[in-house]
This record gives C-alpha cells, sequence and structure tokens, in this order.
C-alpha cells in the first residue's frame, strides 16, 4: 500500500467501521471500489500552442441514485485524491439522506495560470470528454475546490449543445438538461451558495441542544472565511453563538477586553471589512466599530490553540495533526472542511472527550443543496430562499438525529456513527 495515499487511508478507515460492525467483507470490498475511473487528455490551444491537461472523472457508487460530486480545479489533483473524495461522497450522500451516491472529478491545473477564455475552452473541453457519462439520473457533477457558478455554467451551455447537436433518440428536456449540473448561477437554487455554512450551523445548533450548550455562553472560532467559513459565521452569530475568531490564509482576527476576554466580532462588518482590504489582516472589529483598537491579529496555528468551546475548520483538509492535537482546547470540533483532522489526531481527540462532528454530515449541507436544486430543474419549478433554507434545515436536523441516535445506540462517538449510518444505507 501506499503510505501516502488517501483514498488507502480513507477505505481503512471505512473497514475499520465494516469490520466492527460484521459487516461483510465482500460487500465493503465491493463497495470500496469506484464503480468507474475516467482518465482524460485534455488538449487546449494556449498562446498558439496546444497544452494537454490531465483530467478525471470516478464515479464511486449509485446504489442510491445518480453518481453526485463536484469538479477541483487544482495542480494536485490526481486518481488517487479523486478516488478519495468520491469515496467520501458516497458516504456524505447517504448520510444526509439524498437519493444520490457518490462521484468526483477534477483537471489538474492552476487556474489562476489560464486567461478567462483558456479556463473556459479548458471547461468545456472537459464537458466534451465526459459527456457521455453525465446526465441527470447519471451523474450529475457541481463546484468545488477553484470552480464556481460561472464555469459550471459553460459546462452546462457546453452539456446543452452537444444534446442538441447529437438529436439522439434519448431526447431529455431543457430543464432535465440544467439538472445535469448543481451549483448553476443559470436556473440555479436560490441558497444554494449559503446552504454549506447553513447547513454546519443546522448541526451546530442540533449539537448544542443535546448538549445543553446555551448560544449566548459559547465561543467560537472558525479557521478559513470563504464561502464555507463566511456563511458558517454568519450563521452561527445569527442564532447567539459568541464567534470571537476567524481568519483566512492570511492569519485571523480576535478582540479582547482589558480583563482578557473574548469580544464576540461583528461578522458583516468583518465581511465589510475582509472585502475592501482583501484579507483579514487589520479588521479588527467588535461592536459597530472597526479599527485596530484592542483588536490581535493571530496566526492560523494560534487560532486553532484557542481556549474556545468550539473549533470549525472550515479552509483546509489536514491542519489538526498529530503535530498539534495536544494542545487543542476546545471541546467540540465541526468539521466543516474536507478531512480537517488527520485519523490519528482524530482517535487521540476522541479518547480525550472532544466532540467530533465529522466533515461527511457537517458539511453536507451543500450537497443536500444540490439535492434540491436537482429537484427544482426536474420538476421545472423555481424554489424561494426561504423554503430551500427551511428544507435545508430539516434534512439537516434528521440526519443528525440519526447519527446521534446511533451513536447513542451503539454507544459510539459521532465520526463512527456517521459512517455506520452512511454504510448501512448503502449497503442495504
Ligand atoms: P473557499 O475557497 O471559498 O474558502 C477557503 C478559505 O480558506 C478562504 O478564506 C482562504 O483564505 C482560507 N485559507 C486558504 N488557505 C488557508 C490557510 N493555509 N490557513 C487558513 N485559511 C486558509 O472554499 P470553501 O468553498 O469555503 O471550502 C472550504 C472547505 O470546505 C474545503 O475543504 C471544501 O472542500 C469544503 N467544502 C466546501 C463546500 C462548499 O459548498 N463550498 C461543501 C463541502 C465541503
Amino acid at each position: 500500500m501506499n503510505e501516502n495515499s488517501i483514498y488507502q487511508k480513507s477505505r481503512q478507515e471505512v473497514f475499520e467501521v465494516g469490520e466492527k460492525y460484521n459487516i461483510s467483507e465482500e460487500k465493503l470490498e465491493e463497495f470500496l471500489e469506484p464503480d468507474k475511473i475516467l482518465e482524460i487528455k485534455i488538449p487546449i490551444k494556449i498562446d498558439d500552442e496546444t497544452i494537454t491537461f490531465k483530467g478525471f472523472r470516478s464515479q464511486h457508487n449509485n446504489n442510491l441514485g445518480p453518481y453526485k460530486g463536484g469538479l477541483r480545479f487544482h495542480p494536485n489533483v490526481n486518481k488517487d485524491e479523486v478516488m478519495a473524495l468520491s469515496l467520501w461522497m458516497s458516504l456524505k450522500t447517504a448520510v444526509v439522506g439524498v437519493p444520490f451516491g457518490g462521484a468526483k472529478g477534477g483537471i489538474a491545473v492552476d487556474p489562476k495560470q489560464l486567461s478567462e477564455k483558456e479556463l473556459e475552452n479548458l471547461s468545456r473541453e472537459y464537458v466534451r470528454r465526459v459527456y457521455e457519462i453525465l446526465g441527470p439520473q447519471k451523474d450529475i457533477p457541481a463546484p468545488d475546490v477553484n470552480t464556481n457558478p460561472k464555469i459550471i455554467d459553460w459546462m452546462v451551455d457546453e452539456y446543452v449543445k452537444i444534446n442538441q447537436k447529437l438529436k439522439n433518440k434519448s431526447q431529455i428536456s431543457k430543464n432535465e438538461l440544467y439538472a445535469t449540473f448543481t451549483g448553476k448561477k443559470k436556473l440555479g437554487l436560490s441558497g444554494r451558495t449559503e446552504a454549506t455554512g447553513f447547513g454546519g450551523v443546522a448541526i451546530l445548533k442540533k449539537l448544542s441542544e443535546k448538549l445543553k450548550l446555551k448560544p449566548e455562553n459559547t465561543t467560537v472560532a472558525i479557521m478559513g472565511f470563504g464561502n464555507v467559513g463566511y456563511y458558517f459565521a454568519d450563521f452561527a452569530s445569527k442564532a447567539g453563538f459568541k464567534v470571537v475568531a476567524v481568519s483566512d490564509s492570511k492569519g485571523g482576527i480576535i478582540k479582547r477586553d482589558s480583563k482578557g476576554n473574548f469580544i464576540p466580532l461583528d461578522i458583516p462588518l468583518v465581511y465589510e471589512c475582509k472585502m475592501e482590504k482583501g484579507s483579514l489582516n487589520g479588521c479588527y472589529c467588535a461592536g459597530g466599530v472597526c479599527d485596530t483598537r484592542g483588536g490581535q491579529l493571530i496566526t492560523n496555528e494560534e487560532l486553532l490553540q484557542l481556549p474556545v468551546d468550539i473549533l470549525v475548520p472550515a479552509a483546509l483538509e489536514n491542519v489538526i495533526t498529530e503535530n498539534n492535537m495536544q494542545n487543542i482546547k476546545a471541546k467540540i470540533i465541526v468539521e466543516m472542511a474536507n478531512g480537517p483532522v488527520t485519523p490519528k489526531a482524530k482517535h487521540y481527540l476522541i479518547k480525550k472527550g472532544v466532540f467530533i462532528t465529522p466533515d461527511i454530515l457537517a458539511n453536507s449541507g451543500g450537497v443536500a443543496g444540490s439535492y434540491i436544486e436537482w429537484e427544482q430543474n426536474l420538476k421545472n419549478k423555481t424554489y424561494k430562499k426561504d423554503d430551500v433554507l427551511k428544507r435545508l434545515e430539516k434534512l439537516m436536523f434528521s440526519a443528525f438525529e440519526n447519527v446521534w441516535k446511533t451513536a447513542e445506540r451503539e454507544n459510539t462517538n459521532l465520526p463512527e456513527a456517521s459512517y455506520l449510518v452512511a454504510l448501512q444505507r448503502i449497503l442495504k
């Protein structure tokens, strides 16, 4: 086994849970292997030269519905990573209870090195080369790292064009064609942008209820202030939690009173400041004032080690590891990024009594939002944001209750209970 293979590590984690709960090895093996992995060459013209990029789509499992998962544009995209991420998607869709399977794809490219036109050509060429395996009942891509609604709109447009050109017998309606992608701008879902952060806060509310935490007495530190981190911060502070630290790639901010107590941050003001300055560096905001007095800039490592009640890694994978696990002081970790706590650190922290809400549950609001978008397209409807968020909250509450009950019944932790719920649904 390649020691650095994340796919092998993810397999191992699932295997451990499967073995403990007497799930047949044969069934597990069959599930763990992706159903299909497409590796493609994507040549595009750049400055009169043809450059060939490598693209992937791993269709992991479709026992519960069409394959579902994002497309990532990043230099580190490779077959191993795509396979692991597609396995996580199978578990995630199962745990949140939407009728999808799992998939993931991407292109090994640094999109920041491409002009907008080159990026568009690359996105369209990818679709031309994977067209056959996509479809509203087959495989439904979405945005992921470095891809966004604009890129998805180019992809949908290309998909529609190919379909019109082929004019084959299995012609599908315009809405069905649009249901082949989620996270779009055109015919997209109102509320999809905030769905992951919103869903994470729904889970946080439920967890607080179970643990009898009062939001007004509960401090929260969030690493990452992008799509997931910002909306998590916003909805958490609206729900009354004291969001006392946030960070981006340049560092984090906190504000303390003269006795050293945390002062909650004014999230809309912090956001405004970040938009203005481009980073959180220098944005020390509290109450109605946004200035540098009383504020303090901290590193991301310091943020992870703050004496807060709840820590929310919402940026990168592998940020809580063997190197810093002893210094984590939070009693609860809500994994909003994918894989922010390494398996070894997870074992250590759980043993120490830290409540870890696993990524496949905590950040499943994104794919739950995608499910509502897919349904909206198939039914040729336009849902209102309020209704979308209400439905999303219901889905998240029900997913949480299921995992919580399973953890109580089996006398185990939430990460293990989430895997168990997912495996039992998929392998039924
Ligand atoms: P994003 O690009 O919008 O934001 C990422 C944030 O992380 C930015 O604020 C960036 O400054 C910060 N960051 C980057 N490097 C950092 C570092 N070294 N230290 C601290 N902060 C750093 O991405 P996103 O969509 O918010 O996704 C964040 C995580 O959530 C990823 O792991 C992603 O896979 C996961 N996720 C996202 C969604 C979704 O719907 N967007 C759904 C499920 C999971």
